[in-house]
């Protein structure tokens, strides 16, 4: 505030307050500043507001946060790095990997998530596992199917004569969804870069979609993993079978013997004997 206003406000304030005779004061001539010259290339950034420090509320802030657009070149360069051998493939994925570390597209999931479950596996693997997304064990240990259900899919894994080493495991997302509640299909499409990405750089010959959620967002199917298990299905250059996801095998043992019948249609097509 200027001393001509301040002097003024400071009157009208005595004159209200019931005084009514105050000094004359001589109120100073307020004094014109001339702008210094600047270069034209700067008046851009010369606007009202410039030079102050502008609050923000916590409003603002998120309806910023929400309009920021979701860096896509980030994927787009790693894709770009050479792929031909494994140990290229897996610096690539570890670069992928960091990326979807910091990644903050799913606002809840982001806020809520212990970490992120990128995917783990061999890099050259023939034959990727697809599940749905992190639950508790996974958010907590960082790694996908850990936990009961977990340990169901090492023991169908090695019925087949597989072994976990070999493969590629990742999901549909990389972070837990709070209450283990099913991905809304912005998260699932806000992620889909991520599973694209691997995808492109492990190459699978085969890929297992564990449960509906996988199933249906891996091959953009609207039908009930009933309808779609027991046959191959194609993604991209990758034979694709979906099968009961292990949780739900918990729940229902019986579904046991269909998840069965499944593997043993990707064993034959490997080569494998049932024994
Ligand atoms: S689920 Fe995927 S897209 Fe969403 S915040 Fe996690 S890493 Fe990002």
């Amino acid at each position: 505030m200027d001393s001509t206003r301040a002097w003024r406000q400071f009157l009208q304030t005595v004159t209200s307050s019931g005084i009514t005779h105050v000094p004359s004061v001589q109120l100073p001539k307020p004094v014109t500043v001339k702008p210094t010259q600047t270069k034209k290339s700067s008046s851009h950034a010369a606007g009202p507001r410039a030079g102050k420090t502008v609050l923000r509320s916590p409003i603002e802030l998120e309806r910023d946060q929400a309009k920021e657009p979701v860096k896509q070149d980030a994927t787009a360069e790693i894709l770009n790095g050479p792929a031909d051998t494994p140990q290229q493939k897996a610096d690539l994925l570890c670069q992928l990997s960091e990326v979807v570390a910091g990644c903050q597209r799913c606002t809840e999931l982001a806020g809520t998530r212990t970490q992120t479950v990128f995917g783990v596996g061999s890099a050259d693997a023939q034959i990727m596992f697809v599940g749905e997304a992190p639950g508790a064990d996974e958010d907590r240990v960082g790694e996908p199917f850990v936990g009961r259900a977990g340990q169901l899919l090492d023991r169908i894994i090695e019925a087949c004569q597989l072994r976990r080493e070999d493969l590629y495991i990742c999901n549909i997302l990389r972070c837990r969804p709070p209450g283990n509640r099913n991905p809304l299909p912005q998260e699932a499409a806000n992620c889909r870069e991520y599973l694209d990405a691997q995808i492109q750089l492990v190459k699978p010959e085969y890929i297992v979609c564990w449960g509906t959620v996988a199933a249906q967002n891996l091959l953009g199917e609207k039908r009930t993993i009933g309808r779609l298990r027991g046959i191959f299905h194609r993604h991209q250059t990758a034979k694709v079978l979906c099968t009961y996801h292990p949780s739900y095998l918990l729940r229902n043992p019986s579904a046991k013997k269909d998840v069965w019948d499944d593997m043993k249609i990707l064993m034959k097509d490997l080569g494998i004997e049932p024994s």
